[in-house]
């Protein structure tokens, strides 16, 4: 019963059967593998985006700061949420990459295209002495496990664009999102208006690579000398491309989702059945629920791992509401969703 997060779960055995078939004899180094070329068609096919930039990296975090450094200078400002990834759990790599600052949108969660115009017009108003307006960066699925929709996606979009800013999307659960919109990868990035993405890939049962994608090409060559200057360029790029390679055969990531997602909205649905409070509607799969300490001290003994969320199981009120934060990864199982719920 293991909730704490998708990157607790082991590598899908089909990823593991790649990697041992790529693990043979000789390969050309630094991204010129053949594996590389089967990864870059067939995200450009998925894409529809012929022309697409593809490149691999074994973090989330060094995905999104080097996207971003790409898509920014030093002088500029980066509009994210006050709960993204790149503001609250990065250690300031983006600030690092980009040399650039962070500027967050007022609000929760999801950023609203209100907010977004407002963060926006409130830059650049020093001229030289302020920071100049700079990427917007948006989290699909978010931070809280909501997912924008495509008029959502469209109208954050839109805002950028009639300031003529970048649009930068976190995608480490890209395909969770995806999957919950039941719409094409096309749909939810360029079409809408996203100019590069973080498309995860360790989440949702790689070992460790994020393919960062560009639909304007002539990023491509920054992005390249950008990744080896942060020591991001693998030279055994075999197998980072393997694991792709494999992700995207058959549908794996799909598959992987839809499986994260079932399972995710089964233990949502019991949770409801019991009454229990949601702090978001669970869309993908990430739940933030609260329950008694008394509750969280039962399902802990009896074995549950997941992260209590802003609070500690210590103290003494056992009636106190403390949130926590389940997520169903592609590996868990009904059986244990339902052991978790019975304990419950
Ligand atoms: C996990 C995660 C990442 C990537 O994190 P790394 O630990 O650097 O791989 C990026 N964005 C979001 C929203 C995430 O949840």
């Amino acid at each position: 019963m293991h909730f704490a997060s998708d990157n607790s779960g082991p590598i899908h055995p089909e990823v593991l059967a790649t990697l041992a078939e790529a693990n043979q004899g000789y390969e050309m180094a630094y991204g010129a593998d053949t594996l590389m070329n089967e990864v870059r068609d067939r995200i450009r096919g998925i894409f529809e985006a012929p022309g697409a930039a593809v490149y691999l990296v074994a973090t989330g975090t060094a995905a999104n700061a080097l996207a971003l450094a790409t898509l920014s200078k030093p002088w500029e400002t980066v509009f994210c949420s006050p709960v993204a990834h790149i503001h609250e759990d990065e250690c300031n790599a983006p600030e690092f990459y980009t040399g650039a600052k962070l500027t967050l949108v007022p609000g929760g969660d999801k950023m609203t295209p209100n907010a977004l115009r407002g963060a926006i017009e409130g830059e650049e108003t020093r001229g030289v002495h302020g920071p100049q307006r700079g990427p917007v960066s948006i989290t699909q699925v978010t931070e809280r496990g909501s997912v924008y929709s495509l008029d959502e996606l469209q109208a954050l979009c839109g805002v950028a664009k009639e300031f003529n800013l970048p649009v930068h999307m976190d995608g480490a659960r890209f395909a969770n999102a995806l999957v919950a919109l039941n719409c094409s990868p096309a749909q939810m990035t360029w079409k809408a208006g996203v100019d590069a993405v973080s498309f995860g890939g360790t989440k949702n049962g790689l070992m460790g690579v994020e393919a960062v994608v560009f639909f304007d090409e002539s990023k491509a060559w920054e992005f390249e000398l950008r990744r080896k200057r942060g020591a991001h360029l693998f030279s055994k790029h075999r197998y980072l491309s393997a694991q792709f390679a494999a992700y995207l055969r058959d549908d794996l990531w799909l598959r992987s989702a839809r499986m994260a997602n079932a399972n995710c909205a089964r233990l949502a649905d019991g949770l409801r059945a019991v009454g229990a409070d949601f702090l978001y509607e669970p869309q993908a799969n990430m739940i933030f629920a609260s329950f008694p300490r008394r509750v969280h001290r039962n399902l802990h003994r009896a074995g549950a791992v997941y992260h209590l969320w802003g609070s500690a199981l210590e103290g003494t009120d056992e009636e106190e509401m403390l949130a926590c934060r389940l997520v169903c990864d592609w590996s868990i199982t009904e059986d244990q969703i339902d052991q978790f719920l019975a304990l419950l």
